[in-house]
């Protein structure tokens, strides 16, 4: 049986690399009919952020990265959480120290960092000297009995030839010579990330231990701690990092939004998200970029993924994000963006005039906090704008033309049933909504083509003056978009104000 696990630290908001590869060890075990674990490792007191696991929950769940067992829903290897788990480390530590492969050490810290400036002085790799390798068991037991403070540490061996087969980067070696006697457990009695997160993989079964990239140096020390207490060790996978524009660092906050909770506030959608993310590392080797979460269990493969880190391109994920809105059920994406906008809702978007937006929105955005100008154009409008912007020269929209062109659209719009159109939207099946719209558009539009044909005018001299006269601005929806969403009262009503701003013109 698969079994994967993400075993974040909770030291603040997730981080999209940490989501990205919490998909990858997803989907890996999905895609086999495994198992995927939440572990909380957070034996770090100084690292530990209030909350941070509760975040790091909330963004698995946000991306529908969903797991079979941890710290809320439980499971057959409980607690999920390392700092519930002390006995358990304290009984395999002393597995080790009985078996020779771990001893304590008393040094002081002023005695660990006169030994490190010496090395620094000489040029030499930071490494503890194992000086208390040689203290005799009575020395120990002294120590120990004056009540002084000691860490375990483990014990590398001189020189020995660790390799793994990463799946992801290919064979891998490192001699023992350069492993450091790591500290396995601490003066305060909790284990360090190296020893529990051992100890944790093997007891809750891991079959495969896939994580982020930086981990692959200390994979060795792992590796060596599963030979001493006869274990088998599990595959390893380490995952490229998401590098920062320019493709040197890692993508950090100088660069702006990392953390889930930030995109999830700027309107990206959990579909695009994960499609991006798993884009950065992975391609299925086809020109295909757009999976659902199903698609991709079923695609992904480890064997394809890159072995270098991707560079971060929020174009594309905006990109991304945009395909998955467009390809949503209007009433789902509606939901969707009337949660996000909630605190913006005012009486004039009232339910059916919504729907209209929704369906206007979806084809435009390319993540939800993109709503907000074509949302106070319609529901918001500033009357304020300036009147010398409905005329524009180059469109042949002068004084005369423009007050013609809004006393006709007043009479044109003023023959329109809104009545009628309305009702369909109400009644009209989610999945044939965009249609409708594009049909209503298309309704209208041949209506005021027909004007400029009949005026013998350039559309520029009709609809220039009236988009502006309907937004007060030159990005929008199209008129006849907006004519349909602003509907009769409200259309004329603009565009009467159009007229009241032309005729104090010079
Ligand atoms: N607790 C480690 C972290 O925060 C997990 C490393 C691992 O997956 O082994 O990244």
């Amino acid at each position: 049986m698969i079994r994967t696990r993400f075993a974040p630290s909770p030291t603040g908001f997730l981080h999209i690399g940490g989501l990205k590869t919490a998909l990858f060890a997803y989907l890996f075990a999905k895609k086999s009919d495994g198992k995927f674990i939440l572990r909380i490792e957070d034996t770090d007191q100084n690292r530990y952020v209030e909350g941070g696991m509760e975040q790091i929950i909330w963004s698995l769940k946000w991306a529908g990265i969903n797991y079979d067992e941890g710290p809320d829903v439980g499971g057959e290897y409980k607690p999920y959480i390392q700092s519930e788990r002390r006995e358990i480390y304290q009984k395999y530590i002393n597995e080790l120290l009985d078996k020779g492969f771990a001893y304590r050490c008393f040094c002081t810290n002023e005695r660990l960092e006169e030994m490190r400036r010496k090395q620094e002085e000489n040029k030499m790799p930071p490494k503890y000297d194992k000086h208390c390798l040689s203290l005799s068991k009575e020395e120990i037991d002294q120590k120990v009995a004056n009540g002084e403070k000691y860490v375990i540490r483990m014990k590398a061996p001189d020189n020995e030839w660790i390799k793994f087969n990463d799946l992801i980067k290919g064979k891998i070696e490192f001699n023992t010579k350069e492993l450091d006697d790591q500290v396995l457990i601490k003066s305060d009695g909790l284990p360090t990330y190296h020893f529990a997160v051992v100890v944790d993989d093997h007891l809750m079964n891991i079959s495969h231990v896939i994580r982020a990239d930086e981990w692959v140096s200390s994979t060795p020390k792992h590796i060596l701690l599963y030979k001493y207490f006869d274990w088998k060790e599990p595959e390893y996978a380490h995952v490229p990092p998401i590098l920062a524009p320019g493709g040197k660092k890692k993508l950090s906050k100088r660069e702006g939004s990392v953390s889930v909770n930030e995109f999830v506030n700027l309107g990206y959608l959990p579909e695009g998200m994960i499609n991006y993310l798993v884009l950065l590392g992975w391609n299925p080797g086809t020109t295909e970029e757009i999976f659902t979460m199903e698609e991709l269990i079923e695609k992904f493969d480890l064997s394809k993924c890159q072995k270098a880190g991707a560079v971060f391109d929020i174009k594309r994920l905006e990109w991304v994000n945009g395909q998955h809105i467009r390809k949503m059920d209007t009433m789902i994406f509606r939901t969707k963006l009337m949660d996000y906008i909630i605190q913006d809702i005012n009486k004039r978007a009232n339910n059916e005039s919504f729907i209209k937006f929704a369906i206007i929105e979806q084809e435009r955005i390319n993540k939800l906090s993109e709503y907000k100008q074509d949302f106070n154009i319609i529901y918001n409008f500033d009357e304020s704008y300036d009147g010398e912007l409905i005329l524009n020269e180059k469109m042949g929209a002068d004084k005369v033309s423009a007050e013609l062109a809004f006393n006709e659209s007043i009479k044109l719009i003023e023959s329109i049933d809104f009545e009628k159109l309305n009702s369909e939207v109400i009644k009209t099946d989610n999945s044939k909504l965009i249609e409708l719209k594009k049909s209503y558009e298309e309704f209208i539009k041949n209506k005021f083509l027909d004007l400029v044909k009949n005026l013998n005018m350039k559309n520029g001299q009709i609809l220039w003056p009236v988009r502006y006269a309907l937004t007060g601005t030159d990005k929008s929806p199209t008129i006849f978009e907006l004519v349909w969403i602003l509907g009769k009262e409200e259309s004329v009503r603009r565009l009467n104000i159009g007229i009241k701003k032309i005729e104090v013109l010079g």
